[in-house]
């Protein structure tokens, strides 16, 4: 094409087309980058921006592939979307935390939060927020009392996971609600490590819901997402516009990938829980495993409140400790090289990680212990492999413990 062609009949290259004319429909949501869109006039933007015709101007400010995730996730979490009630996508987990801080506080509120909550999260409540002029108490959510003891009349959220990382800790959701309730709080719950299959927040008094979907919802380790979703829709439109404002919007692509990894997440949800548990109980009987912590088992410190709130549904995560120090936990890890040692959660594949040295090494060791986190602690995410496989690695990882010079 020369520019003496795009001279005489006004076409262009730069110039876009609209899509071929097609009487069928694509099976699959398609992937739409556009950054932005375009209307037929000034009054067509303003209906969009007005709210009085569907349609986006901005991809910062929402996008096809965030709201066709948005709505999915809403709708896992008992939500309506058909009559408006849904969530905002962020870029991760991180931003979804962030955004609902941002959008419903003020500076000089206070925050409550569980003592154990994610590493990062716990370094935004206590080092970042600070800096911004709000202030945070962390104390042990499996403990109403306790919590109800650090609330000051400042106090405006309560932020909590309901299983917690590593130590698989429960959060004592009722009793937190109630008092959410009788004092006019906030409560948010991050429902990362049980997902939507596991537990609702929503019907247990919640507020807000927060997911990492980077995790076991886009299940590939490939698509890094957060979601919020406000019961109050005064609540969301403000999540929403700070998600907007502060830039912690999520990319077309990953909503797109994580759209489609939903497809498979009854499937991997139901074998990762099976594994999780035939692991926990094959870990038990293992000569050199101190203890094993798997919610609802006999043994866990929160077993009532995990039967009550999650009624048999204990997710894919299981922790234990090893009875040894630095040296027999690096033992243990190259001698488990098929799984992959890597800090995340929620991938097909089983994943071990160490507190430790990772997501708690930011602690001193008398801290850690306080949270029962020794050396030799060990988080699994167990994966959706053959569980004879995983008994046959982890046997032998464990066994290996033992044999210095392995
Ligand atoms: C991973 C995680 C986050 C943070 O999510 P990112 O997507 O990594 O930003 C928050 N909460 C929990 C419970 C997590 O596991």
């Amino acid at each position: 094409m020369t520019s003496d062609n795009s001279n005489q009949d006004s076409r262009s290259v730069v110039r876009r087309q609209e899509p071929p004319a097609s009487v069928t429909r694509p099976l699959v949501s398609p992937l739409s980058p556009s950054v932005v869109f375009r209307a037929e006039d000034a009054d067509a933007l303003d209906a969009v921006y007005e709210g009085r015709a569907a349609g986006y101007s901005y991809a910062r400010e929402g996008h096809p592939n965030a709201s066709l995730l948005a709505d999915k996730l809403a709708w896992m979490e008992g939500l309506d979307p058909e009559n408006g009630e849904s969530g905002v996508m962020t870029a991760s987990g991180m931003a979804a935390v962030s955004a609902v801080l941002l959008g419903l506080l003020k500076s000089g509120d206070h925050i409550v939060a569980g003592n154990q909550l994610y590493g990062r999260c716990l370094r935004l409540l206590t080092q970042d927020l600070p800096r911004l002029g709000f202030e945070a108490s962390l104390v042990d959510a499996s403990d109403a009392a306790a919590v109800a003891a650090a609330l000051r009349p400042e106090t405006k959220l309560l932020l909590v996971e309901v299983v917690a990382n590593p130590t698989l800790r429960v959060a004592d959701v009722k009793g937190l609600a109630t008092l959410a309730r009788a004092r006019g709080l906030i409560f948010v719950v991050d429902n990362t490590f049980t997902t939507p299959r596991g537990f609702q927040p929503f019907a247990h008094g919640a507020d807000v819901v927060v997911h990492s979907v980077t995790k076991l919802l886009a299940g590939h380790s490939d698509a890094m997402l957060g979601f919020v979703a406000a019961k109050d829709p005064a609540q969301q439109q403000q999540i929403t516009e700070a998600v907007v404002t502060w830039g912690l919007n999520a990319s077309p692509f990953d909503c797109w990938l994580a759209e489609r990894g939903l497809n498979t997440f009854d499937l991997r949800f139901e074998r990762a829980q099976a594994n999780a548990k035939a692991l926990a109980d094959h870990l038990r009987g293992l000569a050199g495993v101190k203890r094993v912590l798997y919610p609802g088992e006999d043994d866990h410190p929160d077993r009532d409140l995990a039967r009550d709130l999650l009624q048999g549904n204990y997710s894919h995560m299981v922790s234990f400790e090893l009875e040894t120090g630095r040296a027999g936990v690096n033992r243990f890890l190259r001698a488990a090289g098929n799984i992959a040692f890597a800090p995340t959660l929620g991938d097909v594949a089983t994943t071990i990680s160490h507190a430790a040295s990772s997501s708690h090494r930011a602690l001193s060791e008398p801290e850690r212990l306080a949270l029962g986190i020794s050396e030799g602690f060990i988080r699994v995410s167990v994966g959706i492999e053959d569980i004879e496989l995983l008994k046959r690695e982890f046997t032998a990882a464990v066994a290996a413990v033992a044999q210095p010079g392995a």
